[in-house]
């Protein structure tokens, strides 16, 4: 719809180029004419001291460059400096005018009516208002003219004559003005119905997309940031079973409207799909988004709504993503993914909670030599085509490297080491991209060529990335993390210390997490039956040592994880 309205604005723009550039051309030809023709100048004209050919050339003149100009603009003009531009333009025009009416004879000239085309232009260009003022600029000129140039008389001929000619001036810039406002007034309703969410009122989803689109072209150019804030409800669905969608509706209405209320003004706050919402926050750094995100997360959670209680934590509330251009994301596709994996996070820590971007492979990104940074961008491309075709890979990555990084606090390992583990736990599974699909989320056991292929992803995950020299300390646990401590893990079989250290910290924390999520196969473990099984497989499966430690880190960290989903819930 804005494309529609743009395009319009643009063709109209367009004539009115054409009719300002024609009544330009129609000028020169008339002073020119006035010159030759004799007959035409009378004892009092004000030709006598104004050179005709020089006027017109001059006309002529600008009326090439205007036309030159325009050429080139039409499309490029920044909307701030276009009111200036058109106030510069029609000055031009009267100034141009006034000239051509005086050098035709001043009080008689015919061509007075020739004001008629900056009226018009500019009405429809700048508005009613706009285009009244024009119309008394004009009345006032064509009628000071009367006076100036036929003084001391009782009776002003002329001065009369051109009341009636002043009176079409401003009725025809009214009449016209009321016109374009009722043309635009309509082209907003229509735009209107094509861009508001019909429940919520605020903007949907495809407003959302162009506008992004539009603002991040803005900010490259401007080059200040643009924040994008995503927040979906929590336990919805619980809030529809219990109190049924119409209720549910309602909720989003009251939702819509707190955050409508807790952003600028030139904030866009859009519904970006069923029971999440998006926020563009234009010329807005990831401190100052972090501030509005965590107002409108505290003011959903203080709004009293119907029947909140029967939620599970007695309230609704939000969790929300931030993001931020340029710094997290370098397009605009970028942004809504960087804010989408945040609000991910908020929902993984307990929900009702604000997250910002992050990303470890940014982190990784500073410590590789700048040859290899190319590869690590590649990396990142494999790892969220992972994202894409597994969620459960997306979301394990994420936790399998918080939990490596409490680990590693726990084992005092050197700063290198704790590096090391958190850039391990970060690309262990990255051998998982040649693996289809199908195998990855089958929900039946693997039959036994599917296990082989399963296999091959340490190796494969080597092989991706052992050519980068600062990773190499890494390869050690990609390629072990499937090792067992009694020899007979994969893909070497390695029994005990012969296991590279961080290898067995790293099988650790991994088989932890896919022992508490939901995977396609197998059944999600609550966090004390996880416990148990670190416990029955400690010597067997795990170093016992480690293991131990991470029993402990667990139990501490409870209330970090989401109670309710990970302890509770089978
Ligand atoms: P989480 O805390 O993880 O976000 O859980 P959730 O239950 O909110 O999320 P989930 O994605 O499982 O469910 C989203 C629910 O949102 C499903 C549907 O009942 C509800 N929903 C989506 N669109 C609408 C809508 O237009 N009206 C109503 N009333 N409910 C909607
Ligand atoms: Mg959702
Ligand atoms: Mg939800």
């Amino acid at each position: 719809m804005n494309k529609i309205i743009n395009n319009r604005q643009k063709k109209v723009y367009e004539i009115i180029c054409i009719v300002k550039l024609i009544s330009l051309l129609l000028c020169g030809i008339i002073i020119f004419k006035n010159y030759f023709d004799s007959s035409n100048i009378n004892g009092r004209s004000a030709i006598e001291f104004l050179d005709g050919p020089s006027i017109g050339t001059s006309v002529s003149v600008i009326a090439m460059i205007y036309a030159i100009w325009l050429i080139f603009s039409i499309n490029k003009i920044d909307v701030k400096y276009i009111k200036i531009i058109h106030t510069i333009e029609n000055f031009m025009f009267i100034l141009i005018f006034t000239v051509l009416v005086i050098s035709s004879g001043a009080h008689v000239s015919q061509y007075k009516i020739l004001f008629l085309f900056i009226i018009i232009t500019s009405t429809i260009q700048s508005g009613i208002k706009h285009g009244i003022i024009i119309a008394c600029v004009a009345s006032t000129i064509v009628l000071s003219i009367d006076l100036i140039y036929v003084p001391n008389v009782d009776i002003n001929q002329y001065f009369e004559n051109d009341l009636i000619l002043c009176g079409i001036f401003i009725i025809t810039s009214w009449l016209l003005g009321y016109y374009v406002k009722i043309e635009d007034e309509y082209a907003e309703g229509l735009s209107n119905l094509a861009n508001i969410d019909g429940l919520t009122e605020i903007y949907n989803h495809r407003f959302f997309h162009d506008t992004l689109k539009e603002i991040i072209v803005q900010a490259e150019q401007s080059k200040l940031p643009v924040s994008l804030i995503i927040a979906d409800i929590d336990y919805f669905k619980h809030y529809n079973d219990i109190h049924g969608h119409q209720k549910g509706d309602e909720v989003l209405k009251k939702i819509g409207y707190i955050l409508k209320n807790n952003v600028r003004e030139s904030d866009i706050v859009a519904r970006y799909g069923g029971e999440e919402f998006s926020i563009i926050l234009p010329d807005t750094d990831e401190n100052d988004a972090l501030v509005v995100a965590e107002r409108i997360r505290a003011a959903v959670e203080m709004w009293k709504f119907e029947g909140e209680k029967d939620q599970p934590k007695g309230n609704i509330t939000i969790s929300v993503g931030v993001s931020t251009f340029p710094i997290k994301a370098k397009n605009e596709m970028e942004l809504v993914n960087s804010a989408d994996d945040a609000l991910y996070r908020a929902k993984f820590f307990n929900k009702n909670r604000v997250e910002t971007y992050y990303s470890v492979i940014e982190e990784l990104k500073e410590d590789i030599e700048a040859e290899h940074i190319d590869l690590i961008t590649s990396i990142k491309t494999l790892i969220s085509v992972i994202n894409a075709k597994d969620r459960y890979t997306y979301g394990h990555i994420e936790r399998v490297v918080m939990f490596a990084k409490l680990l590693g606090n726990r084992l005092e390992l050197t700063d290198e080491e704790k590096k090391t583990l958190k850039y391990g736990a970060y690309l262990h599974d990255i051998g998982k991209i040649n693996i289809s699909k199908e195998i990855l989320n089958k929900k039946m056991t693997l039959n036994k060529d599917e296990w082989e292929i399963l296999k091959q992803h340490p190796a494969n995950g080597v092989e991706l990335i052992e050519s980068v020299e600062s990773l190499k300390d890494i390869v050690p646990l990609i390629l072990h993390h499937h090792e067992r401590y009694d020899g007979t893990g994969y893909p070497m079989q390695l029994k005990e210390k012969s296991i590279p250290y961080l290898a067995r910290v790293l099988t650790v924390v991994d088989s932890f997490d896919a022992m508490t999520s939901n995977r396609p196969y197998g059944i999600r473990k609550t966090y004390e039956d996880a416990i148990l099984e670190l416990k029955r497989c400690s010597g067997s499966q795990f170093d016992p040592g480690i293991a131990e430690i991470f029993i402990k880190v667990v139990e501490e960290n409870k209330d970090k994880f989401d109670n309710l989903t990970l302890f509770s819930e089978k």
